[in-house]
């Protein structure tokens, strides 16, 4: 086990910078996730951290020892990607202990390794098959064994989820966690699934072209995101923005007034007549029923259903305003169900708004 230390690293190629700057430590025994959209880099910082890319610049630690030129096997870091290459020819016991042979590990220890790492992912049955007579789903276990049994003092795993169908993988990442409980590996893992993020992680690290825009435990990363970049990366469905003006009754969302905090009014005051982008989670979003209401009460508007999405535990509404294209999505119970074209009186958890820059993305209040 081991911390991983990076310092300002940069990786270019040729004219593209995957990425730029990106620095973050990660304690001893800590479980990092690395999420962003497409080409942020997340593949690039990984492939770094084990030997594959040699950064442009910067330094990379594990442990004490600086790395930068150390070539990736002498790093003791095992990585596993979302295409594994299983040995063909090789049954799953074979493949699981071939690293350990190559280091020319005791064969009693080996023997003993394979055993406990086809214990702990239910592969004891499947010892003696050969890949192709394994399911995708199997075939990604026997490479995660593989890794394990190494015992690397670090863990890179890139999207290794991602070819398993739902079940497998909900099921797959439960053990992943348990086993990460277990051995207490050091292991920084890419994805692009928010529920293997925000479960799995210690800390998550969001990257935006090649820049680390916030690093923070699941939940302060949703509850209190730095930027509208990270506001809507996570969360499923995900923060809702819309553009609205800041007057002195409040904010103007397309013609209709939403009150504001006097927080916000305070930090606001002298942008007046300025836009920006308001940002409200669709479970901080309620339906006023209309026993409840006066017409056009403060902190309501009023939307039009466009899409109801009844998911079995709660219902997702796609909502549009009166004579625009800005959807607002609203997460609600199942004990109403409104149809489509209902014209609805909403409430805002006003404790929840968000306002970004609506050039920028910065976050302006809280
Ligand atoms: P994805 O989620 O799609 O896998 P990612 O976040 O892992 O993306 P990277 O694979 O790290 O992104 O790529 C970051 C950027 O660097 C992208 O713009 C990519 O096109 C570029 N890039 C990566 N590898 C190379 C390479 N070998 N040569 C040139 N450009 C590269």
């Amino acid at each position: 086990m081991a911390t991983v230390r990076l310092e300002n690293i940069k990786r270019r190629f040729n004219n593209v910078t995957a990425i730029e700057d990106v620095t973050f430590h990660i304690p001893d025994g800590e479980f990092w996730v690395l999420v962003g959209p497409s080409g942020c880099g997340k593949s690039t910082i990984l492939r770094t951290i084990a030997g594959l890319e040699m950064a442009t610049s910067g330094k990379l630690y594990i442990g004490e020892k600086l790395v930068n030129n150390i070539p990736a096997r002498q790093r003791d870091v095992a990585m596993v990607f979302q295409n594994y290459a299983l040995y063909p020819h090789m049954t799953v016991a074979q493949n699981i202990a071939f690293g350990l042979q190559m280091r020319k590990v005791d064969p009693n220890i080996i023997q003993e390794r394979v055993m406990s790492v086809a214990r702990s992912l239910s592969l004891e049955h499947l010892l003696e098959r050969k890949p192709k007579q394994l399911s995708g789903g199997q075939q990604q276990r026997v490479a995660l064994g593989r890794a394990i049994a190494r015992e690397p003092q670090v863990f890179l795993l890139d999207e290794p989820l991602s070819n398993l169908d739902a079940q497998l993988r909900d099921d797959t990442r439960a053990e992943l966690k348990q086993l990460h409980q277990e051995l207490g590996i050091t292991t920084i893992y890419v994805t692009h699934d928010q529920v293997e993020a925000m479960t799995l992680a210690d800390k998550i690290v969001v990257l935006n072209r090649g820049r680390i825009q916030q690093i923070g435990t699941p939940n302060t990363i949703y509850s209190q995101p730095t930027n509208r970049m990270v506001a809507t990366f996570l969360g499923s469905p995900s923060m809702n923005t819309v553009p609205a003006k800041f007057t002195s009754n409040g904010f103007d969302v397309v013609g209709q007034i939403l009150p504001c905090p006097n927080s916000v009014r305070e930090k606001l005051r002298p942008r007046i007549g300025q836009s920006f982008d308001l940002g409200i989670r669709p479970e901080h979003i309620s339906i006023v029923e209309s026993s409840e209401r006066e017409e056009g009460e403060p902190g309501e508007l009023t939307l039009e259903v466009k899409v109801v999405e009844p998911l079995g535990r709660e219902t997702l509404l796609r909502t549009g305003f009166p004579g625009s294209s800005a959807i607002l999505n609203v997460q609600i119970g199942t004990d109403i169900l409104p149809q489509r074209g209902d014209r609805l009186s909403l409430k805002f958890n006003l404790d929840k708004l968000f306002v970004f820059d609506s050039a920028t993305g910065d976050k302006l209040y809280p």
